[in-house]
């Protein structure tokens, strides 16, 4: 198996060396480093007051951030504890939250999309699940009908038959599982062993119990993975088929995430080999019949993603990407994020805080971002390019009343060289990215980013 990553991707070494920077996202646009601190409750609820009356489905995450164990790379918002009780204490918290953040929303608006994300959501046991999807149940209208989209993340290493069978009961039909990678030694390498033959049991347990679909979360960047070891990784995936599978590349910034400091022993992948992992995951599963959605997704042809993909429906949200069936996210629990129209809004971090706010009956809120025309604008542009992979002036300039060729005539000279560098192709009308820009999608939005240069310390790198 060669090292070098010449042969899948076309990058040059300067190429590859000019656009390894570091970079949002783009789950969110302005990026989540740019929500103001020190929002105000009050304010908060001003707004969802006199916001113009917004109608259809909602959308609600709830955020568990409870992990029983450390996995070294996480850069998740979580709190890694053997306390069982401390779970109990935060659903009472909760419930005042939900209740709270209901009485802004009209009882006629569906919950289509419910999405349990952590931490480890399964760090609760069956009766506090039970006691959670009760509480969402009496505040908001959730639903029973096959379209809905109730997925929770789960942990392999913490559900048994009895989670998997109540899971069902309380109205999931998706699952998420952190797989990151079957090697054994980057398992070790990780603190996340999960061998593959106990995955393999719970996929078939999935299967049987009828989720509409199953998703697999990967990492690579890892340290320990080659090429030769993803492509063994990969083999055994594929012959898992999950529905979706989500490709992340691994964000290593321990002066923020302490615990990856636990690696330091191992050298990570450079970005050429990197570069070439993540060619190596995208062949094996276009060669296994999965469609490539926008930067870090695939997903069956038959798949929702897939379908909303060819229909232009597509969202990336804080989850990666989603089909378009809310316009309102409700962020429930610790850090959670709600969506607005033409604002973010982030909770506090520090679970005392959360305590602390709600026992006061107050919205434990502590950032927002207020969206202006400009910056909707842009939103627009960066999430058609990750979604779609194509802009159209055209859509642009009809929907916001602009000529795009002006108003991003700097921008556009910006395209031109990476035309030249072989990202993208550009037209009168249009911009669409190739295989290349595909890879490097994260620097083509960055070019309508306007808030790039502040805090840029705070993101991990693009390749
Ligand atoms: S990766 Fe998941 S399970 Fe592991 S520490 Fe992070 S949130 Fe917890």
């Amino acid at each position: 198996m060669p090292a070098s990553a010449c042969s899948y991707f076309p990058a040059t070494h300067d190429l590859i060396k000019k656009y390894d920077v570091q970079s949002p996202r783009y789950t969110s646009y302005p990026p989540a480093n740019h929500f103001r601190d020190n929002a105000s409750p009050t304010e908060y609820q001003n707004y969802l007051n006199q916001r113009p009356t917004t109608v259809g489905p909602l959308s609600l995450y709830v955020h568990i951030p409870f992990c029983r164990d450390i996995c070294f790379y996480c850069a998740c918002n979580k709190i890694v504890t053997r306390d069982k009780n401390i779970a109990s204490r935060y659903l009472h918290s909760l419930e005042k939250e939900i209740k709270l953040k209901s009485l802004f929303f009209t009882e006629s608006r569906q919950v289509k999309q419910l999405h349990f994300g952590g931490g480890t959501p399964t760090f609760l046991n069956p009766a506090e699940l039970m006691r959670l999807m009760r509480m969402l149940a009496t505040h908001f209208q959730l639903v029973d009908y096959d379209s809905r989209e109730y997925s929770i993340e789960v942990d392999p290493r913490t559900i048994d038959e009895e989670v998997l069978a109540l899971l069902v009961g309380l109205g999931f039909n998706r699952i998420s599982l952190g797989i990151q990678d079957f090697d054994l030694q980057v398992q070790e390498a990780i603190n996340r062993v999960q061998s593959y033959e106990m995955v393999a049991g719970l996929v078939k347990s999935i299967k049987q119990h009828g989720f509409k679909s199953l998703s697999f979360d990967l990492i690579y960047g890892l340290p320990m993975q080659t090429e030769e070891s993803i492509v063994q990784t990969m083999d055994k995936v594929i012959k898992l088929s999950p529905d979706r599978v989500s490709v992340y590349n691994y964000a290593h910034m321990p002066a923020r995430f302490s615990s990856q400091r636990q690696m330091d022993r191992y050298l990570l992948p450079n970005a050429e080999t990197k570069l070439a992992l993540a060619q190596r995951i995208r062949q094996s599963l276009l060669g296994a019949g999965y469609q490539g959605i926008g930067m870090d997704h695939y997903a069956k042809t038959t798949d929702e993603l897939a379908l909303a993909l060819q229909q232009g429906t597509l969202q990336r949200n804080f989850q990666g990407y989603s089909t378009n069936m809310s316009l309102e996210t409700i962020g429930l629990g610790l850090s959670a994020i709600s969506t607005h129209a033409d604002r973010y809004t982030q909770n506090v971090h520090d679970l005392a805080r959360y305590h602390e706010l709600l026992g006061n009956d107050q919205m434990p809120i502590e950032k927002v971002c207020e969206l202006n025309r400009e910056d909707i604008l842009r939103r627009y542009v960066i999430m058609a390019l990750a979604c779609q992979m194509t802009l159209n002036f055209g859509e642009v300039n009809k929907r916001f009343n602009i000529d795009f060729v002006q108003h991003f005539k700097s921008e556009l000279v910006q395209m031109e060289q990476m035309e030249q560098e072989g990202l993208l192709d550009l037209s009168a009308d249009s911009i669409a990215l190739t295989e290349l820009g595909r890879q490097l999608l994260r620097n083509i939005c960055m070019v309508f980013d306007q808030y790039k240069p502040l805090d840029i310390a705070y993101c991990s790198k693009t390749i």
